[in-house]
Protein backbone atom coordinates (compact mmCIF):
# COMPACT_ATOMS: atom_id res chain seq x y z
CA UNK A 1 0.00 0.00 0.00
CA UNK A 2 1.78 3.46 -1.11
CA UNK A 3 1.35 6.11 1.09
CA UNK A 4 -0.20 9.35 -0.07
CA UNK A 5 0.84 12.78 1.45
CA UNK A 6 -1.50 15.32 2.71
CA UNK A 7 -0.50 18.77 1.10
CA UNK A 8 1.19 19.78 4.86
CA UNK A 9 3.25 16.51 4.89
CA UNK A 10 4.08 17.51 1.45
CA UNK A 11 5.21 20.60 2.30
CA UNK A 12 7.39 19.49 5.25
CA UNK A 13 8.70 16.49 2.86
CA UNK A 14 9.38 17.52 -0.05
CA UNK A 15 10.03 21.28 -0.51
CA UNK A 16 12.58 21.79 2.22
CA UNK A 17 15.24 22.86 -0.17
CA UNK A 18 16.50 22.98 -3.80
CA UNK A 19 17.35 19.68 -5.78
CA UNK A 20 14.48 17.85 -3.88
CA UNK A 21 11.98 15.44 -4.79
CA UNK A 22 12.78 13.63 -8.02
CA UNK A 23 15.67 15.19 -8.63
CA UNK A 24 17.28 13.49 -5.40
CA UNK A 25 16.33 10.26 -6.66
CA UNK A 26 18.08 10.77 -9.86
CA UNK A 27 21.47 8.29 -10.64
CA UNK A 28 22.60 12.20 -12.28
CA UNK A 29 23.49 10.49 -15.93
CA UNK A 30 23.44 11.86 -19.42
CA UNK A 31 23.31 10.98 -22.69
CA UNK A 32 22.98 12.90 -26.17
CA UNK A 33 22.02 9.37 -27.72
CA UNK A 34 18.42 10.43 -28.38
CA UNK A 35 16.82 9.41 -31.63
CA UNK A 36 14.08 12.57 -31.55
CA UNK A 37 15.41 15.56 -32.63
CA UNK A 38 13.80 18.40 -30.14
CA UNK A 39 15.73 16.02 -27.37
CA UNK A 40 19.08 15.55 -28.64
CA UNK A 41 18.73 19.29 -29.24
CA UNK A 42 18.01 19.79 -25.75
CA UNK A 43 20.88 16.61 -24.47
CA UNK A 44 23.37 18.52 -26.58
CA UNK A 45 22.88 22.24 -25.47
CA UNK A 46 22.85 20.83 -21.57
CA UNK A 47 25.65 18.57 -22.03
CA UNK A 48 27.99 21.54 -23.65
CA UNK A 49 26.74 23.57 -20.43
CA UNK A 50 27.64 20.24 -18.42
CA UNK A 51 31.37 20.43 -19.87
CA UNK A 52 31.96 24.18 -19.22
CA UNK A 53 29.95 24.51 -15.93
CA UNK A 54 32.34 27.28 -14.42
CA UNK A 55 32.37 29.14 -17.37
CA UNK A 56 28.82 29.09 -18.53
CA UNK A 57 27.89 30.32 -14.55
CA UNK A 58 31.17 32.47 -14.03
CA UNK A 59 32.17 30.70 -10.76
CA UNK A 60 35.29 30.35 -10.96
CA UNK A 61 37.10 26.73 -10.35
CA UNK A 62 32.89 25.05 -9.36
CA UNK A 63 33.44 21.47 -10.03
CA UNK A 64 30.37 19.49 -10.78
CA UNK A 65 31.88 16.10 -10.49
CA UNK A 66 31.50 15.92 -14.23
CA UNK A 67 32.70 11.62 -15.05
CA UNK A 68 32.55 10.96 -19.07
CA UNK A 69 32.06 7.42 -18.08
CA UNK A 70 30.01 6.47 -21.51
CA UNK A 71 26.82 5.25 -22.49
CA UNK A 72 26.73 1.56 -23.70
CA UNK A 73 23.62 0.07 -24.71
CA UNK A 74 23.63 -3.56 -24.88
CA UNK A 75 21.54 -6.61 -26.48
CA UNK A 76 21.91 -10.40 -26.74
CA UNK A 77 18.90 -10.59 -28.92
CA UNK A 78 20.25 -11.53 -32.70
CA UNK A 79 16.40 -9.81 -33.86
CA UNK A 80 17.79 -6.48 -32.50
CA UNK A 81 20.66 -5.82 -34.36
CA UNK A 82 19.05 -4.26 -37.28
CA UNK A 83 16.97 -2.35 -34.60
CA UNK A 84 20.59 -0.65 -33.09
CA UNK A 85 22.15 -0.24 -36.40
CA UNK A 86 18.98 1.83 -37.47
CA UNK A 87 19.04 4.07 -34.03
CA UNK A 88 22.47 4.53 -34.19
CA UNK A 89 22.18 6.05 -37.71
CA UNK A 90 18.86 7.73 -36.40
CA UNK A 91 21.31 9.40 -33.48
CA UNK A 92 23.76 10.39 -36.15
CA UNK A 93 20.70 11.77 -38.09
CA UNK A 94 20.34 14.30 -35.60
CA UNK A 95 23.81 15.41 -35.34
CA UNK A 96 24.67 12.85 -32.60
CA UNK A 97 27.75 11.47 -34.82
CA UNK A 98 30.11 10.15 -32.39
CA UNK A 99 27.72 7.32 -30.98
CA UNK A 100 28.98 4.38 -32.23
CA UNK A 101 27.49 0.82 -33.55
CA UNK A 102 29.61 -1.81 -32.13
CA UNK A 103 29.58 -5.66 -32.79
CA UNK A 104 29.49 -8.03 -29.80
CA UNK A 105 33.16 -8.97 -30.74
CA UNK A 106 34.17 -5.08 -30.38
CA UNK A 107 32.43 -4.65 -26.96
CA UNK A 108 34.17 -7.99 -25.76
CA UNK A 109 37.18 -6.71 -26.50
CA UNK A 110 36.82 -3.29 -24.90
CA UNK A 111 35.11 -5.16 -21.80
CA UNK A 112 35.83 -8.29 -21.65
CA UNK A 113 34.08 -9.09 -17.89
CA UNK A 114 30.33 -8.67 -20.21
CA UNK A 115 28.38 -11.12 -21.13
CA UNK A 116 29.87 -12.92 -24.39
CA UNK A 117 26.08 -13.21 -25.67
CA UNK A 118 26.33 -9.92 -26.36
CA UNK A 119 25.22 -9.39 -30.18
CA UNK A 120 24.99 -5.75 -30.72
CA UNK A 121 25.39 -2.26 -28.80
CA UNK A 122 25.57 1.22 -28.75
CA UNK A 123 27.89 3.98 -27.63
CA UNK A 124 28.88 7.30 -26.61
CA UNK A 125 32.02 7.84 -24.70
CA UNK A 126 31.05 11.37 -23.86
CA UNK A 127 27.98 10.59 -21.72
CA UNK A 128 28.40 10.53 -18.75
CA UNK A 129 26.95 11.86 -15.18
CA UNK A 130 27.68 14.47 -12.71
CA UNK A 131 25.91 16.16 -9.55
CA UNK A 132 22.66 17.20 -9.61
CA UNK A 133 23.32 19.05 -6.38
CA UNK A 134 26.29 20.33 -7.05
CA UNK A 135 24.78 21.61 -10.59
CA UNK A 136 21.15 22.97 -8.88
CA UNK A 137 23.86 24.77 -6.04
CA UNK A 138 25.91 26.17 -8.64
CA UNK A 139 23.11 27.59 -10.84
CA UNK A 140 21.23 28.91 -7.71
CA UNK A 141 24.45 30.55 -6.56
CA UNK A 142 24.92 32.27 -9.73
CA UNK A 143 21.69 33.84 -10.23
CA UNK A 144 22.10 36.43 -8.12
CA UNK A 145 18.92 38.72 -8.35
CA UNK A 146 16.87 35.36 -7.69
CA UNK A 147 15.03 34.62 -4.44
CA UNK A 148 14.20 31.37 -3.84
CA UNK A 149 11.36 30.09 -1.23
CA UNK A 150 11.95 27.24 0.33
CA UNK A 151 9.36 25.17 2.81
CA UNK A 152 7.47 27.24 0.80
CA UNK A 153 4.10 25.57 -0.59
CA UNK A 154 2.34 27.06 -3.55
CA UNK A 155 -1.52 26.40 -3.06
CA UNK A 156 -2.93 27.85 -6.23
CA UNK A 157 -2.26 30.67 -9.01
CA UNK A 158 -4.93 33.39 -9.65
CA UNK A 159 -5.57 35.18 -13.10
CA UNK A 160 -7.27 38.21 -14.05
CA UNK A 161 -8.17 39.76 -17.91
CA UNK A 162 -4.79 39.93 -18.78
CA UNK A 163 -3.95 36.55 -17.50
CA UNK A 164 -1.88 34.73 -14.68
CA UNK A 165 -1.47 37.61 -12.02
CA UNK A 166 -0.42 35.72 -8.92
CA UNK A 167 0.68 32.89 -7.04
CA UNK A 168 -1.16 32.20 -3.63
CA UNK A 169 1.38 30.25 -1.36
CA UNK A 170 1.12 29.13 2.56
CA UNK A 171 3.22 31.84 3.47
CA UNK A 172 1.32 34.66 1.63
CA UNK A 173 0.52 35.84 -2.11
CA UNK A 174 3.39 36.54 -4.64
CA UNK A 175 1.95 38.95 -7.42
CA UNK A 176 3.46 38.12 -10.81
CA UNK A 177 2.13 38.11 -14.58
CA UNK A 178 4.53 35.25 -15.22
CA UNK A 179 4.50 31.28 -13.75
CA UNK A 180 6.40 28.43 -14.90
CA UNK A 181 4.96 25.30 -13.76
CA UNK A 182 8.13 23.02 -13.21
CA UNK A 183 6.76 21.19 -10.03
CA UNK A 184 7.80 17.78 -11.43
CA UNK A 185 5.20 14.83 -10.60
CA UNK A 186 3.06 18.05 -9.37
CA UNK A 187 2.67 19.54 -12.51
CA UNK A 188 -0.12 18.09 -13.32
CA UNK A 189 -2.25 19.39 -9.98
CA UNK A 190 -0.69 23.28 -11.18
CA UNK A 191 -2.24 22.73 -14.28
CA UNK A 192 -5.80 22.42 -12.74
CA UNK A 193 -5.23 25.71 -11.19
CA UNK A 194 -5.63 27.53 -14.49
CA UNK A 195 -8.38 24.90 -16.02
CA UNK A 196 -5.77 22.85 -17.36
CA UNK A 197 -5.47 19.11 -18.32
CA UNK A 198 -2.18 18.33 -19.13
CA UNK A 199 -1.89 14.99 -21.13
CA UNK A 200 0.80 13.61 -18.76
CA UNK A 201 0.95 11.04 -16.00
CA UNK A 202 3.15 9.33 -13.29
CA UNK A 203 4.96 6.28 -12.69
CA UNK A 204 7.20 5.58 -9.73
CA UNK A 205 10.90 4.66 -10.59
CA UNK A 206 13.13 3.17 -8.09
CA UNK A 207 17.04 2.60 -8.03
CA UNK A 208 19.65 1.34 -5.65
CA UNK A 209 23.12 2.36 -4.38
CA UNK A 210 25.16 -0.57 -3.65
CA UNK A 211 28.82 0.07 -1.50
CA UNK A 212 32.05 -0.15 -3.00
CA UNK A 213 33.10 -3.20 -3.88
CA UNK A 214 35.97 -4.75 -5.63
CA UNK A 215 35.16 -6.84 -8.13
CA UNK A 216 32.50 -3.76 -9.42
CA UNK A 217 34.80 -2.13 -12.75
CA UNK A 218 35.44 1.27 -11.92
CA UNK A 219 35.65 2.47 -15.16
CA UNK A 220 32.64 0.51 -16.60
CA UNK A 221 30.33 3.00 -19.05
CA UNK A 222 26.56 2.98 -17.71
CA UNK A 223 25.66 -0.23 -19.09
CA UNK A 224 21.86 -0.84 -20.37
CA UNK A 225 20.42 -3.45 -21.00
CA UNK A 226 18.16 -2.71 -23.64
CA UNK A 227 16.41 -6.76 -23.15
CA UNK A 228 15.40 -6.21 -19.57
CA UNK A 229 15.24 -3.10 -19.04
CA UNK A 230 17.62 -2.91 -16.17
CA UNK A 231 20.89 -0.34 -16.13
CA UNK A 232 23.75 -0.06 -13.85
CA UNK A 233 27.03 2.68 -13.32
CA UNK A 234 29.96 3.02 -11.13
CA UNK A 235 29.45 5.39 -8.34
CA UNK A 236 32.62 6.02 -5.96
CA UNK A 237 34.09 2.36 -6.01
CA UNK A 238 30.36 1.25 -5.72
CA UNK A 239 27.29 1.52 -8.49
CA UNK A 240 23.85 2.88 -8.83
CA UNK A 241 21.49 0.54 -10.48
CA UNK A 242 17.79 0.68 -11.59
CA UNK A 243 15.43 -1.44 -13.39
CA UNK A 244 11.75 -0.63 -14.97
CA UNK A 245 9.49 -3.44 -13.44
CA UNK A 246 7.03 -3.70 -15.94
CA UNK A 247 4.66 -4.32 -13.35
CA UNK A 248 4.89 -1.00 -12.00
CA UNK A 249 1.52 1.08 -12.29
CA UNK A 250 0.59 5.02 -12.73
CA UNK A 251 1.27 6.64 -9.58
CA UNK A 252 -0.25 9.74 -7.78
CA UNK A 253 1.82 12.52 -7.69
CA UNK A 254 0.40 13.25 -4.25
CA UNK A 255 2.19 9.65 -3.39
CA UNK A 256 5.57 9.41 -1.00
CA UNK A 257 7.53 6.92 -3.79
CA UNK A 258 8.96 4.78 -1.12
CA UNK A 259 11.31 2.18 -2.59
CA UNK A 260 10.34 -1.25 -2.43
CA UNK A 261 12.49 -3.56 0.12
CA UNK A 262 12.73 -6.46 -2.70
CA UNK A 263 13.89 -4.11 -5.43
CA UNK A 264 17.51 -4.45 -5.10
CA UNK A 265 17.33 -8.50 -5.54
CA UNK A 266 15.55 -8.51 -8.20
CA UNK A 267 17.58 -5.32 -9.80
CA UNK A 268 20.76 -7.23 -8.75
CA UNK A 269 19.33 -10.26 -10.79
CA UNK A 270 18.54 -8.30 -13.74
CA UNK A 271 22.05 -6.74 -13.88
CA UNK A 272 23.82 -9.91 -14.02
CA UNK A 273 22.61 -10.92 -16.89
CA UNK A 274 25.11 -8.78 -19.15
CA UNK A 275 27.47 -7.83 -16.38
CA UNK A 276 27.86 -11.68 -14.63
CA UNK A 277 30.32 -10.22 -11.93
CA UNK A 278 27.40 -9.17 -10.21
CA UNK A 279 26.49 -12.32 -9.02
CA UNK A 280 29.89 -12.63 -7.01
CA UNK A 281 28.98 -9.48 -5.61
CA UNK A 282 25.79 -10.22 -3.97
CA UNK A 283 27.52 -12.93 -2.41
CA UNK A 284 29.23 -10.78 -0.07
CA UNK A 285 26.40 -8.08 0.11
CA UNK A 286 24.84 -7.67 3.85
CA UNK A 287 21.46 -4.99 4.20
CA UNK A 288 23.71 -1.91 5.40
CA UNK A 289 25.18 -2.37 1.73
CA UNK A 290 22.44 -1.37 -0.13
CA UNK A 291 19.60 2.06 -0.32
CA UNK A 292 17.08 1.97 -2.19
CA UNK A 293 15.59 5.35 -3.22
CA UNK A 294 12.45 6.52 -5.80
CA UNK A 295 11.37 8.98 -7.44
CA UNK A 296 8.21 9.50 -10.04
CA UNK A 297 9.35 9.99 -13.54
CA UNK A 298 6.68 12.20 -15.72
CA UNK A 299 5.74 11.26 -19.14
CA UNK A 300 3.44 12.93 -22.18
CA UNK A 301 2.26 10.14 -24.48
CA UNK A 302 5.20 10.99 -27.08
CA UNK A 303 7.44 10.74 -24.28
CA UNK A 304 9.06 14.12 -24.50
CA UNK A 305 8.66 17.31 -22.19
CA UNK A 306 6.56 20.22 -22.32
CA UNK A 307 7.61 23.78 -22.49
CA UNK A 308 6.38 26.93 -23.22
CA UNK A 309 3.58 29.19 -23.44
CA UNK A 310 0.23 27.91 -23.04
CA UNK A 311 -2.29 29.25 -25.70
CA UNK A 312 -5.39 30.97 -23.87
CA UNK A 313 -3.67 31.52 -20.69
CA UNK A 314 -1.30 34.17 -20.77
CA UNK A 315 1.67 34.41 -18.51
CA UNK A 316 1.43 30.86 -17.79
CA UNK A 317 4.31 28.49 -18.78
CA UNK A 318 5.71 25.03 -18.59
CA UNK A 319 8.96 23.43 -18.12
CA UNK A 320 7.31 20.09 -17.45
CA UNK A 321 6.92 16.55 -18.45
CA UNK A 322 10.65 15.20 -17.63
CA UNK A 323 11.71 11.43 -17.56
CA UNK A 324 15.00 12.34 -18.10
CA UNK A 325 14.87 15.91 -16.75
CA UNK A 326 18.51 16.20 -15.16
CA UNK A 327 20.46 15.76 -18.28
CA UNK A 328 17.92 18.07 -20.30
CA UNK A 329 17.64 20.67 -17.44
CA UNK A 330 20.51 23.56 -18.46
CA UNK A 331 18.82 23.88 -22.03
CA UNK A 332 14.95 23.61 -21.00
CA UNK A 333 15.60 25.89 -18.68
CA UNK A 334 16.76 28.08 -21.51
CA UNK A 335 14.31 27.63 -24.17
CA UNK A 336 11.78 28.42 -21.41
CA UNK A 337 13.09 31.85 -20.73
CA UNK A 338 13.77 32.29 -24.46
CA UNK A 339 10.34 31.47 -24.82
CA UNK A 340 9.26 34.09 -21.65
CA UNK A 341 11.16 36.85 -23.28
CA UNK A 342 10.34 36.85 -26.95
CA UNK A 343 13.78 35.33 -28.17
CA UNK A 344 12.22 32.08 -29.26
CA UNK A 345 8.65 32.50 -31.29
CA UNK A 346 6.41 29.82 -29.98
CA UNK A 347 6.02 27.95 -33.32
CA UNK A 348 9.65 27.40 -33.52
CA UNK A 349 9.34 25.51 -29.91
CA UNK A 350 8.53 21.78 -30.99
CA UNK A 351 7.89 20.96 -27.42
CA UNK A 352 4.91 23.08 -27.23
CA UNK A 353 1.67 21.98 -25.52
CA UNK A 354 -0.14 22.31 -28.85
CA UNK A 355 1.44 19.74 -30.62
CA UNK A 356 -0.97 17.00 -29.62
CA UNK A 357 -3.53 19.57 -31.58
CA UNK A 358 -1.38 19.95 -34.15
CA UNK A 359 -1.02 16.03 -35.17
CA UNK A 360 2.79 16.56 -34.56
CA UNK A 361 3.87 14.26 -32.74
CA UNK A 362 5.03 10.27 -33.11
CA UNK A 363 4.16 7.44 -30.73
CA UNK A 364 6.34 5.93 -28.50
CA UNK A 365 7.46 2.09 -28.84
CA UNK A 366 10.64 1.88 -30.33
CA UNK A 367 13.48 0.83 -28.07
CA UNK A 368 15.52 3.51 -26.64
CA UNK A 369 12.93 6.26 -27.33
CA UNK A 370 12.07 7.70 -23.95
CA UNK A 371 11.59 4.27 -21.87
CA UNK A 372 15.38 3.63 -21.05
CA UNK A 373 17.49 6.48 -19.27
C1 LIG B 1 15.16 6.24 -10.06
C2 LIG B 1 15.32 7.44 -10.97
C3 LIG B 1 16.48 7.58 -11.72
C4 LIG B 1 16.61 8.68 -12.57
N1 LIG B 1 17.80 8.84 -13.26
C5 LIG B 1 17.94 9.91 -14.07
C6 LIG B 1 19.16 10.13 -14.78
O1 LIG B 1 20.12 9.38 -14.66
N2 LIG B 1 19.24 11.23 -15.58
C7 LIG B 1 18.21 12.11 -15.74
O2 LIG B 1 18.33 13.07 -16.47
N3 LIG B 1 17.04 11.93 -15.09
C8 LIG B 1 16.89 10.87 -14.26
N4 LIG B 1 15.72 10.68 -13.58
C9 LIG B 1 14.60 11.60 -13.83
C10 LIG B 1 14.86 12.92 -13.15
O3 LIG B 1 15.17 12.71 -11.78
C11 LIG B 1 13.63 13.82 -13.30
O4 LIG B 1 13.24 13.88 -14.66
C12 LIG B 1 13.97 15.23 -12.82
O5 LIG B 1 14.51 15.19 -11.52
C13 LIG B 1 12.71 16.08 -12.86
O6 LIG B 1 13.05 17.33 -12.37
P1 LIG B 1 11.91 18.37 -12.07
O7 LIG B 1 12.60 19.60 -11.58
O8 LIG B 1 10.99 18.45 -13.22
O9 LIG B 1 11.06 17.69 -10.89
P2 LIG B 1 11.42 17.53 -9.33
O10 LIG B 1 12.87 17.23 -9.13
O11 LIG B 1 10.42 16.57 -8.77
O12 LIG B 1 11.17 18.98 -8.75
C14 LIG B 1 9.87 19.51 -8.64
C15 LIG B 1 9.96 20.59 -7.59
O13 LIG B 1 8.72 21.28 -7.54
C16 LIG B 1 8.38 21.48 -6.20
N5 LIG B 1 6.93 21.63 -6.09
C17 LIG B 1 5.97 20.86 -6.66
N6 LIG B 1 4.74 21.31 -6.33
C18 LIG B 1 4.92 22.39 -5.54
C19 LIG B 1 4.05 23.27 -4.84
N7 LIG B 1 2.72 23.15 -4.90
N8 LIG B 1 4.61 24.26 -4.09
C20 LIG B 1 5.94 24.39 -4.00
N9 LIG B 1 6.83 23.58 -4.63
C21 LIG B 1 6.32 22.60 -5.37
C22 LIG B 1 8.91 20.23 -5.47
O14 LIG B 1 9.07 20.45 -4.10
C23 LIG B 1 10.24 20.04 -6.19
O15 LIG B 1 11.26 20.79 -5.58
C24 LIG B 1 15.57 9.63 -12.69
C25 LIG B 1 14.42 9.49 -11.91
C26 LIG B 1 14.30 8.42 -11.05
C27 LIG B 1 13.07 8.32 -10.18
Amino acid sequence: MRKILTPEQFNQETADALSTLTTTASIESFRAQFTEPAMAALAKESIDVWENFAQVTGLEGYEIDLHHGGYLFLTTEEEMVADFKATVAAYHKVGVTDSEYLTGDEILKRWPWLNPEIKAGAFRAKDGWFSAHEVTQGFARAADHARFYVRTQATGIETDAKGVCAVITDRGRINTRVVVNAAGPFAINVGRWVGLDLPIYQMRRQRVFVAPHPKIPRDAPLIMDVDNESYWRPETGGALLGWHDPEELKSDPMEDPQGDWDFPAFTLEMCSRLSPFWTEVVDDLKQEDLSVYAGQYVHASDDQPLIGPVSGIPGFYLNCAYWPGVMLSAAAGRWTCDLITGKMKPEDNPLRLSRFEEGLTTAPGAFMRGRHL
